[in-house]
């Protein structure tokens, strides 16, 4: 597939910078959010076609409640038409905090003297995966701050240590990245330890509040940042994430350049950003922050409905950033991703209860602290279908989130039965008694609508998992 350029002031041409404030403002300033203009945009995105600025910046304009509920029930239905009810599960594991940098925002900037400052040794971090294994993770994220420690050699070992690390019947299977930018042979090494995505954030995209809020160090360069994952793509790293840190500039301007950035990336390298980030700045160690641009619940619900409708087939991801009470209702506006069980704090994965403290060494503090097993018990009884899939990534299918938007059956044939294959294995080898009760019943459902033949396929291969059996996909 080929995807149609648009036409910026700014041409797309690879490694090269790509936002235009002026632009965007201009969208943002001129688009007229009447009922009709919104409705057909929602129409637009329902049919399965890529929301152009022009037209998302209609839908950051709409703030008639009506029409705001219209998009919101917009992002639901293409979430159901088109995903169905997976969500993929994740844990992030942080593997240090040192950091050269000094993000305003950010507990592990240089100039804050109360961080307790940290790198995990490989025991340790052995210690934490298998932690996370006895608790049926499978895919994590290893994040970094961005220091010599944490070279491409030492990232890619560190990957390598999680791979290596199986308990029990427990193994990590898909390793994915943030961290700083890398240099070319940087990410070309990265690639060769075998990490899935690899995400870097722009935090935002507004060129002066980037300067405002990165006082120093390689982060403080805007360009450099923006044109970080050009040059992963140009090293072979075709996975990439993209995101913006809501809550330091207007959110309508950080959608906006998100969607652009997308474009970008399609023009220069004919693939997408696999996954899009919208953390929200949560309170972290000294942080002192403008609070002008820090974003409602209500706007926040609202910029996640426009992202689904504008970026239909990107895989979205929603952190434990945010509390529970608003995960469960933004979910289903088209979030793929979510994180369960998280611990920020530095070894606390494998740390006993009683030894811990608060030692400053966590990034920013998290808002929903529940176990996995707590989170897929409640999206069990919202009649979601957890998932651990990384088939996509092990069988070379890149384009995963692409592929399921637009490969008709795909996501029955594909999607629906990893999901449930990797359920079972969870539930069998994980869930207390409570929620395997629930998970089998889910499982039954899911598997009723798909082929006679997949049926019978699929229930052979459960019956192998009771046996002992593990890592089977399709
Ligand atoms: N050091 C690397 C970098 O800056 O790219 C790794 C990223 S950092 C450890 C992970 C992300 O956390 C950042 O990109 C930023 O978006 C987010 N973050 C930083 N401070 C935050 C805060 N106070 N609240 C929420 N998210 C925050
Ligand atoms: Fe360092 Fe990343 Fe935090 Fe910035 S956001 S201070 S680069 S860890």
């Amino acid at each position: 597939m080929k995807f149609k350029p648009e036409v910026y002031k700014i041409p797309d041409v690879a490694g090269q910078p790509f936002i235009d404030e002026a632009e965007i403002w201009h969208y943002i300033n001129y688009a007229a959010a009447d009922a009709e203009s919104v409705r057909a945009v929602i129409q637009k995105s329902l049919n399965k076609q890529r929301l152009s600025l022009a037209e998302t910046a209609i839908l950051v304009n709409a703030t008639d409640p009506l029409l705001i509920a219209e998009i919101k029930a917009g992002a639901r239905e293409l979430k159901e038409k088109v995903y169905g009810n997976r969500i993929v599960l994740f844990a992030p594991l942080y593997i240090g905090n040192k950091c050269a940098n000094d993000c305003e925002y950010c507990g592990f900037r240089a100039t804050n003297k109360d961080a307790v400052r940290q790198t995990l040794d490989d025991q340790q971090i052995i210690n934490e995966i298998e932690a996370l294994e006895d608790n049926g993770q499978k895919r994590l994220i290893l994040v970094y701050g961005e220091h010599r420690d944490y070279d491409a050699d030492y990232i890619a070992h560190t990957v390598d240590l999680a791979y290596g690390v199986k308990k029990g019947q427990g193994e990590i299977r898909r390793v994915n990245i943030n961290a700083a930018p890398l240099s070319d042979e940087g990410f070309r090494k990265v690639k060769e330890a075998g990490i899935g995505t690899y995400q870097i954030f722009q935090e935002t995209y507004h060129k002066p509040t980037y300067q405002k809020y990165h006082h120093f160090g390689k982060k403080a360069d805007y360009d450099y940042r923006l044109t970080s994952l050009d040059r992963a793509q140009d090293q072979g790293l075709d996975d990439v994430g993209i995101g913006a840190l809501f809550g330091l500039y207007d959110w309508r301007f950080e959608v906006l350049a998100l969607v652009r950035h997308t474009n970008h990336l399609e023009a220069c390298y004919n693939v997408g950003p696999h996954t899009i980030s919208f953390p929200r700045i949560q309170s972290a160690s000294g942080l002192t922050i403008d609070a002008s641009h820090l974003v409602s619940d209500d706007d926040f619900a609202r910029l996640i409905a426009i992202l689904r409708l504008a970026v239909p087939y990107t895989g979205m991801i929603l952190t434990a950033r945010e509390t529970a009470q608003i995960r469960n209702e933004v979910i289903h506006f088209g979030v793929s991703q979510i994180d369960g069980g998280t611990k920020l704090e530095l070894g606390s994965y494998s740390m006993n209860l009683n030894e811990k403290q608060d030692l400053n060494k966590e990034q920013f503090k998290i808002n929903d602290d529940r176990s996995l097993n707590q989170i897929i018990d409640e999206l069990l009884d919202d009649n979601m279908l957890p998932s651990f899939c990384t088939a996509c990534y092990r069988l070379g299918r890149t384009g995963e989130h692409f592929m399921e938007f637009s490969v008709p059956g795909f996501i029955k044939t594909k999607c629906t039965p990893n999901a449930i294959l990797t359920l079972a294995e969870y539930t069998l080898d994980y869930a207390p008694e409570a929620t395997a009760q629930k998970a089998w019943k889910v499982i039954e459902k899911n598997l009723e609508p798909l082929d006679p033949k997949l049926k019978t396929d699929l229930k052979e291969r459960i019956e192998k998992l009771k046996e002992g059996t593990r890592d089977l996909y399709y």
